[in-house]
């Protein structure tokens, strides 16, 4: 296992007396990842970050950069590189003197600079931009000028806060791919904060997700979205069906589970579920089988449902269902050959047991 380059030990922070915007934080960043911060907004992502970074003091607990804590030195002495979502480039200077100004505050060499810079720009896929002005570039390009100020003094981590965020969704997507590449090209540690699970599923090596001020699961984005490790992060990461229900019997691995809207399911039981617990099921949408006619197409536990709408979304088709007395239920299907099912068409939904997970009602 690689090493680890950051530490948050028991690190809280509370901006105001008793209020915690940070809760309880025991974080480490490996050497070389791309960690990504993901959570809704107000969550402490950004707390978090300013923290490593040094603007933003603990309330307690420490943070060690390469075994060493850094909790009394100044943003400036922790030599760490951040892009935040507004560029905060300089618009008089050019590029190559913004990406040139951390190494001119570290007094490097005038001719040592120029090599540096040049080299910076080229990682970014910007070799001869130098000469130009923020104004005269696309936004992606100036948050990848951003980037390169943020890495040419080659800083032990570089802290991202929504670079994304001001761009546009096929530009973000394209940056998306760039700072992967980047990240994977240059060995770069960097830690990513977004609010955009998307973005972090797209980036990550690793995720932590937050929710008011704790980390709620930490683990490769696969995990995330397979294994999520409660009913927060299943919600939060893709789309999720979540359908109330209290347990029946439950074996070792399955719960069988009466929804409130009357259908008996077979879930896995990812929480400690006695009979006559309250429980949540997740099933994702992508995971949900649909068939147009009789119930036993679908075999044995398919349910009947009715079709309440049908919208071709290009490369799948998603049906919302209602399903037994009052329920709902989202099923993305792929685009068939046939035409879509009429609303109020009778049909049936199932999912293999494995697929659905259950969770302690909250
Ligand atoms: P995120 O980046 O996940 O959106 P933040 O770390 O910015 O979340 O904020 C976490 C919590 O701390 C929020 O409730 C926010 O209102 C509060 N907060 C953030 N910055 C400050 C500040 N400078 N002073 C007081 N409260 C703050
Ligand atoms: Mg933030």
């Amino acid at each position: 296992m690689a090493e680890a380059l950051v530490r948050f030990e028991g690190v809280r922070k509370a901006y105001a007396a008793g209020s915690y915007a940070v809760k309880q934080l025991d974080l480490e960043v490996k050497r070389g990842e791309l960690l990504t911060l993901l959570g809704p907004s107000g969550s402490g992502k950004t707390t978090t970050l300013m923290m490593l970074a040094g603007f933003e003091q603990p309330s307690e607990g420490r943070i060690m950069l390469q075994g060493r804590d850094i909790a009394r030195l100044p943003p400036h002495k922790r030599g760490i590189g951040v892009v935040f979502q507004s560029y905060a480039l300089f618009p008089h200077m050019s590029v190559a003197e913004n990406v040139a100004f951390p190494l001119e505050v570290r007094g490097v060499p005038k001719a040592d600079r120029t090599a540096r810079v040049a080299r910076a720009l080229s990682a970014v896929r910007l070799d001869g931009y130098g000469d130009r002005h923020p104004a005269q570039l696309s936004g992606g390009q100036q948050q990848r000028v951003a980037l390169a100020r943020a890495m040419v003094f080659e800083p032990p981590i570089v802290l991202l806060d929504e670079p994304l965020g001001a761009l546009d969704k096929a530009l973000r997507e394209e940056m998306q791919f760039e700072i992967r590449d980047i990240h994977q090209r240059l060995g770069v540690t960097m830690m990513y904060v977004t609010h955009d699970q998307q973005e972090a599923l797209t980036l990550s090596d690793r995720i932590a997700v937050f929710e008011g001020g704790l980390i709620r699961q930490l683990a490769p984005p696969r995990a995330i979205y397979d294994r999520p490790a409660n009913a927060f992060v299943a919600g939060f990461v893709g789309e999720n069906n979540r359908l109330p229900g209290r347990v029946l019997t439950r074996d070792a691995e399955e719960a069988r589970i009466a929804l409130d809207c009357g259908p008996e399911v077979l879930a896995r039981a990812a929480d400690d579920l006695a009979p006559g617990a309250l429980c949540l099921v997740t099933i994702r949408p992508e995971r949900v089988a649909v068939a147009g006619v009789a119930a036993a197409e679908l075999g044995e536990g398919a349910m009947p449902a009715m079709v309440r709408e049908a919208i071709f979304q290009g490369d799948h088709v998603r049906l919302k269902l209602a399903l037994g007395d009052g329920g709902e239920i989202l099923a993305k299907r792929p685009v068939g050959g046939t035409t879509l099912p009429e609303p109020g068409s009778v049909a049936a939904v199932a999912w293999e047991a494995g697929q659905a997970l259950a969770f302690a009602a909250a």
